[in-house]
């Protein structure tokens, strides 16, 4: 009796939660694609071409931030299936390992350079991190001319919760125009350095013009879509594939939210017991 009466709340607290989270489409986030061992934000090419066939053989369209925003904001129709694939920081092999497998599935991605170290070394990750180049600007170019996005990631990957006012408008506000002018187009989202945001560093997102930025999964509130604070999931390294099927399946937000309280719980767990 007492089973039944479990498990009846727990099927109801999913499909309550399924209802709630079903418009949620899936943003995967990525960084490096390079085969660097104990580094968890590089995934190996074949890894990210097995995700992606998973992808294509499965029916999922790669959508971009302009189809996101028309369907959050003009309830636009998206594809049956569709999920957002971003890169951050703009790594070279994103152009020359990620690029190829992209187009040879049919799919497209948006990149998040960082203004300042576009085609530099990766010396804003000075803590440990091998050493790698970022694109340049005429691979950005190509990158845009291969149907792919690229957005703003900020002028120099700072926490921008830390930034003082004048430099959190500088990072936000030139950032947009400095890429505008070097791409020549319209830059109208943004994509926060290690995930951080706050209410103050969300105003003035939105003074600046961007219609959206993205964050992680982790720092967002999930019941309520924010468009300031768009959740992402990590795709680690050691991603297995039915951890990779559920994370761009219909039930990803149940999973995510999931994940957090996990963290939450453990948090907790050490608050009381330490
Ligand atoms: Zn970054």
């Amino acid at each position: 009796m007492m089973i039944s009466l479990v498990i009846f709340l727990v099927a109801a607290l999913l499909v309550v939660m399924y209802i709630k989270f079903r418009n949620y489409v899936p943003i995967l986030m990525y960084h490096r694609i390079a085969d660097v061992p104990g580094d968890r934000n590089s995934l190996p090419a074949e890894k990210f071409e097995e995700q992606l066939r998973f992808l294509a053989q499965n029916g999922y369209t790669a959508i971009t931030p302009d189809m996101l925003y028309a369907y959050y904001t003009k309830q636009e129709k998206l594809p049956r299936k569709s999920v957002l694939l971003t890169f951050d920081d703009g790594y070279h092999d994103n152009y020359t390992e990620a690029l190829p497998l992209l187009q040879k599935y049919n799919m497209t991605a948006v990149v998040f350079p960082i203004y300042n170290w576009i085609g530099k070394k990766n010396q804003w990750e000075n803590f440990g991190k091998q050493e790698t180049t970022t694109m340049t600007e005429d691979e950005l170019r190509l990158w845009l001319n291969a149907g792919m996005d690229v957005q703003v990631h900020t002028l120099n990957h700072p926490f921008l919760t830390e930034c003082k006012d004048k430099q959190l408008k500088e990072e936000v506000a030139v950032s947009k125009r400095q890429f505008e002018q070097l791409l020549k187009r319209p830059m109208e989202y943004l994509c926060y350095p290690y995930g951080f945001f706050d209410k103050r560093v969300i105003d003035e997102v939105r003074k600046a013009g961007y219609k959206m930025a993205f964050a992680i999964f982790d720092n967002v509130p999930l019941w309520h879509i924010n468009l300031f604070a768009l959740p992402r999931i990590p795709v680690p390294s050691h991603q297995k594939m039915w951890e990779f099927k559920l994370k761009v399946s219909s039930i990803h937000v149940i999973f995510i939210a999931m994940r957090k309280w996990e963290r939450d719980f453990k948090k907790l767990k050490r608050k009381i017991f330490k």
